[in-house]
């Protein structure tokens, strides 16, 4: 079974482009405009000066000199989204989004052969319907076929042949497994680790002695074995609608009124793309940069902008920030169903909202989109 993988290069930045021809060559980076805002995406002509994702644009600034800055248009990276997705799968395959530019194709049953010429023929026509170029690999598994296409990135095609994913794989660093965070790599390199061959041909008592009950799976991950499923029907796994404050906030109520205008936003992105929503969550970060999230499954999907609005009030409360400053507040919906929501049952008037005891709430680190 061979899967593709997908991934449009420096998607923001690249629509930006497309649209402006006059921002063709030049080092861009798409960001917003606050003191605080980051680089969401960077144009390959940026990446040399050290300008990439997540960079603080005062820092990308602080390297290059001559960046272009455009602000973010997110409506129509959605549509343009819309467009590619449709192309992903517009052969029958099952598709697995991962975000707005990059998906997981299964390529069920196919020759090698005959998937690397319909991985191309995708690659062909997105570029025909957007003039955007999308990077692709084709391999056994999800991982390695991901490592591929970022490996021949941009406007590239890598195909790795079945059984030869772990020699693939050997002369890389262990931190491009997936699962090799920063710490476990230093923790590797400590024990002498550096590359995935290494790990690969590691003895099984150290690999125990690393990751536990874990390292059966790693050995398998570092040969380049990888069973996980293409999982489609997840386009779009979430909306969100998040702003850094130019100034830390502490009080509650500044925080509600921005969580108004955030449901706003959101519920108008869902109406746009038909979608409602059953997930609603808040996520913080503070002052000293914890983060932390809470969110709440509603009884019915919903798209309505009050009822997003008070779950995620309900959301922020429970946070109890106690007045601690606070830099950063999102919005997010998930658990999101095609088509407008049902009329909301007779139970459940004059209630704000109601829970499903038990949904769990996500606490700690968030992962950088
Ligand atoms: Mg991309």
């Amino acid at each position: 079974m061979l899967v593709a993988h997908f991934d449009v290069d420096a998607f923001y930045a690249s629509v930006e482009i497309r649209d402006d021809p006059t921002l063709r060559g030049k080092p861009l980076a798409v960001a917003g405009s606050s003191r605080r805002a980051v680089v969401l995406t960077a144009s390959y002509e940026a990446r040399p000066f050290g300008v990439r994702s997540a960079l603080p644009l005062y820092r990308a600034r602080e390297y290059c000199a001559d960046l272009v800055v455009v602000p973010p248009h997110m409506e129509k990276y959605r549509g343009v989204s819309r467009e590619i997705f449709e192309i992903f799968g517009a052969r029958g395959f099952p598709v697995e989004g991962l975000s707005l530019d990059e998906a997981f194709v299964a390529l069920g049953d196919l020759t090698f052969e005959d998937a690397c010429e319909t991985a191309r023929a995708i690659r062909a026509d997105v570029f025909e319907a957007t003039q955007l170029t999308v990077s692709a690999g084709v391999a056994s598994g999800k991982m390695v076929a991901k490592i591929a296409s970022d490996t021949c990135k941009p406007d590239g095609f890598l195909a790795v042949v079945p059984g030869d994913e772990a020699p693939f794989l050997a002369p890389m660093p262990v931190g491009r497994l997936w699962g090799i965070g920063p710490k476990t790599q230093a923790r590797l390199e400590g024990v002498g680790i550096t590359r995935i061959g290494e790990l690969a041909e590691s003895n099984d008592s150290l690999l125990h002695e690393l990751f536990g009950s874990w390292s059966a799976h790693v050995r398998d991950l570092a040969r380049g074995i990888d069973t996980r499923d293409v999982e489609p029907g997840r386009e779009t796994k979430s909306i969100s609608s998040e702003e850094t404050f130019e100034y830390d906030v502490r009080d509650e109520s500044q925080l509600v009124s921005l969580l108004r205008e955030q449901a706003r936003d959101v519920a108008e992105s869902l109406a746009k793309e038909d979608l409602s929503a059953q997930t609603v969550g808040v996520k913080i970060k503070r002052a000293n940069f914890t983060v932390m999230g809470r969110q709440t499954h509603l009884a019915e999907p919903t798209r309505d902008p009050r009822r997003i609005f008070r779950a995620a009030v309900h959301c922020l409360r429970r946070t109890q920030l106690g007045g601690a400053p606070v830099r950063l507040l999102g919005l997010r919906v998930a658990s999101l169903v095609p088509g407008a929501p049902k009329q909301a049952g007779l139970f459940e008037h004059g209630r704000p909202f109601s829970m499903v005891a038990g949904a769990p709430d996500t606490k700690g680190e968030a992962r950088d989109a």
